[in-house]
């Protein structure tokens, strides 16, 4: 049933092979983090043969387990040198899992040119993909559908312009449930590695796929049934909650409150503006606009949480979507942005030329600091993007992200922890995500270890943002998120089974269903810490040191307005964290 698809871009081949005993039950990020730590040489160079990007569907994805249709995307990242997943919600990877692949490896490189891969219930072809190339996304992905079987019948992985040109800000996308090129396994300019394979489309067709196999009916049932009614009972969570009413957006105006809102280029922790580019006032403007009440849409197939939002034009029709908390804040409150349309503007433009927002709005941010433009300027952050889509030489430094930016203008304020830029979280003035954005195997990443949910939003109990006693957490969070994110569920599952033991009896019942283990609450904690060990092994041997889990240099000289705090956990207690 498991089986691993090797894709060898060098001869354009294709072959099958059983999952290895070793990686049995491994999934999600658990076998993306293993297959490169075993395959991929930690000093090669990130856009060279030697590389490997793999995909991996989760434990559970595929099945009926609700909010799980994750896919783990993983490799050497060229903009941090060190291992990287990044993970999307989309229907693509539960067609991966129906037809039965744990995994897809792609390795080598071509000589030139552009493909697209199709794979099915017969096997896997090639087709090239050059008319297809230098074009906005949201142009070619109807036409790949329609070639393809239609949406519906298949589901479509790509890169944009900014992968087709190496640029280390790239992402890998995939189709969201209406076809439109919207979900992002964004970070860590994996898109730029596909770009360097050569290979520009993955088509998944499940047509005629059997379902996945559950070693234990009863036991995922029981599992699924508590894990729903978790969701469906926490107030983040359930319909007409939090997130299905302003998505992760309805998180600005509960950062800028805590005064941890980065602005300007995280000069300040409050943006007088937060209100109007807020979950908040995307619904609001949405009704203005659409005459509807519209709450929120699923990402992926069987997402019970239903987070993803879609922006409408003043004459009601779509603008973008999904206007994340992330997004809005890195093309908005962080270039000192509050026009609504001018920050949807920029996040469709990411979509288009295949970008992760986080990425680019802190490279425009940090150009704006080296003085290409004025903080506030959303025409010209606009331009700025433009520049990229056309892979110009400016917009090539932007699309490097932020750290390449900041060097290329002389800045010395670059808000990045292993070349990748900070997510919308001021570590200043919540220490314990600035404790995992210093030693997270990711570079910055607010993902690898969500302590937002105990510091400001009282899930698991509350603790204070600014007490700097924070490496316990900064370490279990990482551990038990490795977890998550290798059992296919959406992270966001993660506020409901903290606070409801049930619901965290029901992710593992759901997994020891699907694989018919034996797994205990002990071993999501047993197996992220081997999910995190492998990724710090890679990146050791890779060359990293102590030395990189390290704060930018401004963060303890400038504080940060309102709390008027500076980074002060020392480097001794960063080091505690893994010991
Ligand atoms: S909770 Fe939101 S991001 Fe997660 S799978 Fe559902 S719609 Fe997608």
């Amino acid at each position: 049933m498991d089986r691993v698809l090797r894709v060898d871009m060098t001869n354009r081949t294709t072959a099958y092979a059983p999952l290895s005993k070793k990686y049995r039950g491994r999934a999600g990020r658990w076998l993306t983090s293993s297959i490169v730590h075993d395959e991929v040489p930690p000093t090669c160079h990130p856009l060279g043969p030697n590389n490997k990007v793999v995909f991996c569907a989760g434990v559970v994805t595929g099945t009926s387990a609700p909010t799980s249709a994750r896919i783990s995307v993983g490799g050497k990242s060229p903009l941090t040198g060190g291992i990287k997943e990044a993970n999307a919600g989309t229907g693509w990877g539960r067609r991966l899992a129906r037809l039965g692949i744990r995994a897809i490896v792609v390795e080598g490189q071509v000589e030139k040119g552009l493909w697209l891969l199709k794979i099915g219930k017969s096997g896997a072809s090639f087709e090239p993909a050059d008319r297809w190339t230098g074009r906005p996304l949201s142009e070619v992905y109807p036409d790949v559908l329609a070639k393809h079987g239609g949406h519906g019948a298949v589901d479509v992985c790509a890169i944009g312009v900014a992968g087709e040109h190496r640029m280390a800000a790239a992402g890998v996308c995939f189709s969201d449930q209406e076809g439109r090129p919207t979900r992002y396994a964004g970070r860590g300019g994996l898109g730029a590695v596909l770009g360097s394979k050569g290979l520009k489309f993955i088509v998944v067709d499940d047509r005629d796929a059997e379902d996945v196999e559950i070693a234990d009916q009863k036991l995922f049932d029981d599992g699924r049934r508590k894990m729903a009614a978790a969701l469906g009972e926490h107030a983040i969570t359930k319909p007409k909650g939090a997130l299905n009413s302003y998505g992760t957006a309805v998180l600005v105006n509960i950062i800028n409150e805590a005064g941890a809102l980065p602005t300007r280029n995280f000069r300040e922790g409050r943006f007088e503006g937060a209100a109007k580019i807020s979950g908040e006032a995307i619904f609001e403007g949405n009704k203005t606009r659409t005459g509807e009440c519209l709450y929120n849409h699923a990402c992926s197939p069987g997402c019970v949480i239903r987070c993803s939002n879609t922006w409408h034009r003043p004459d009601g029709t779509e603008h973008t979507s999904c206007l994340e908390y992330e997004s809005a804040w890195a093309l908005g409150a962080n270039c000192g942005v509050d026009d609504l349309d001018q920050v949807a503007e920029l996040n469709r433009l990411c979509n288009e030329y295949g970008l992760d927002t986080i990425e680019i709005g802190n490279a425009i941010a940090v150009a704006m600091e080296g003085g290409l433009a004025r903080f506030g300027d959303g025409a010209r952050a606009i331009e700025l993007v433009h520049e990229i889509g056309r892979a110009s030489p400016l917009g090539r430094i932007l699309g490097a992200g932020a750290l390449t930016t900041g060097n290329a203008f002389g800045v010395s304020r670059i808000p990045h922890v292993k070349g990748q830029s900070m997510p919308a979280y001021e570590p200043r003035a919540i220490k314990g995500i600035g404790m995992t954005y210093a030693v997270s195997t990711m570079g910055a990443d607010h993902t690898s270890g969500y302590t937002i949910a105990p510091e400001i939003l009282g899930v698991s109990g509350k603790l204070d943002p600014l007490h700097p006693d924070k490496a316990e957490l900064a370490r279990n969070f990482q551990y038990a998120t490795a977890f998550i994110d290798s059992t296919g569920h959406c992270l966001f599952i993660a506020f409901a089974i903290l606070d409801i033991p049930s619901g965290f009896e029901g992710m593992i019942e759901e997994c020891n269903g699907v694989l018919g283990t034996e797994w205990t609450a002990d071993d999501v904690g047993r197996i992220g810490k081997a999910i995190l060990k492998l990724e710090l092994d890679f990146n050791r041997k890779a060359g990293f040191t102590k030395l990189d889990d390290r704060l930018p240099e401004f963060m303890s000289r400038e504080s940060l307005p309102p709390h008027n705090v500076v980074w002060d956990i020392s480097n001794r207690e960063i080091d505690k964290v893994f010991g």
